[in-house]
């Protein structure tokens, strides 16, 4: 395959056998369970899934390397599909078992991915996801650190997120330029704090970290269209100071302003 094409679908292979070892570990297969794999590549992690799961399914976009895969696994279903777009909810339960979530995800189409997944959380107990570490840290970030942000709030109002395990580029053919990170996720039961409206909540945390280096109320008025006075008004009567910047509310702050607003 072209280099061109190897990139684009973040095509690096993991050589560590430690290490996948160590993903899985994270979410600890049983034969009672489900594991869907996403971008299984050349089956790094995939034989110790098959090993340990009652079932997987594995999501790979790439034909020839699907080829390969339903040759050398023939127990794991191996589906041709984009992440993406894949209908995880449409996917039968097991009995007793769980679902889990389990893959070395590709740096280019990462963020997507995962807001499918999260999107798709009602169908899915846990995940290990292997992420550019920078985005794992992202997801993973609590209020007040810098890197906490829009895709933190989103991620933790549905699912309990831990940063577990960092990645250094020599663990891969051919080496990324970055470091990775493999997040272990729980999907909560319920969210964090009930929404009475979950686009309002994300419209109200998009505009408030849509504008970083402003003021919370400023960034609100700005991004939401509404009078600065409205905004400064309700964020007080909130409890929360207007003078504060979006990296410091927790989500409860954020859910109890997308309610008055
Ligand atoms: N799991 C393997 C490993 O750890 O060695 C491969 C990981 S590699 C970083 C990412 C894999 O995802 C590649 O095999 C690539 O072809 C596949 N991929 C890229 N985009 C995808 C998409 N949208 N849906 C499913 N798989 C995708």
């Amino acid at each position: 395959m072209r280099a061109t094409k190897r990139r684009a679908l973040g095509q690096h292979f993991l050589r560590d056998a430690g290490i996948a070892r160590a993903i899985v570990d994270l979410v600890a297969p049983t034969a009672a369970d489900l594991v869907i794999e996403i971008g299984p590549g050349e089956g790094a992690l995939t034989g110790e899934l098959a090993r340990r799961a009652g079932r997987v399914v594995a999501l790979e976009v790439d034909r020839g390397l699907v080829e390969r895969l339903r040759a050398r696994f023939p127990s794991v279903e191996v589906v041709e599909a984009d992440a993406r777009a894949w209908e995880y909810g449409a996917i039968a339960r097991p009995r007793e078992g769980r679902v889990l979530v389990a893959g070395n995800l590709p740096y280019s189409v990462g963020k997507p991915i995962l807001a499918a997944l999260v999107a798709a959380r009602t169908a899915i107990d846990e995940m290990a996801l292997m992420l550019q570490r920078e985005v794992a840290e992202r997801v993973a970030a609590p209020p007040g650190s810098k890197t906490y942000g829009s895709l933190s709030v989103l991620s933790q109002l549905y699912c309990d997120v831990r940063l577990a395990l960092r990645v250094p580029p020599g663990a891969f053919r051919p080496p990324p330029a970055v470091e990775s990170g493999v997040l272990h996720v729980r999907v909560r039961p319920a969210p964090r704090v009930p929404l009475a409206d979950e686009s309002r909540f994300r419209a109200v945390v998009q505009a408030a970290f849509g504008q970083r280096r402003k003021t919370l109320a400023n960034a609100l008025a700005r991004g939401l269209g509404l009078p600065l006075e409205v905004v400064r008004r309700t964020a007080t009567t909130t409890g929360v100071d207007p003078g504060r910047r979006a990296e410091t509310l927790t989500i409860l702050e954020f859910a109890e302003l997308a309610r008055r607003l």
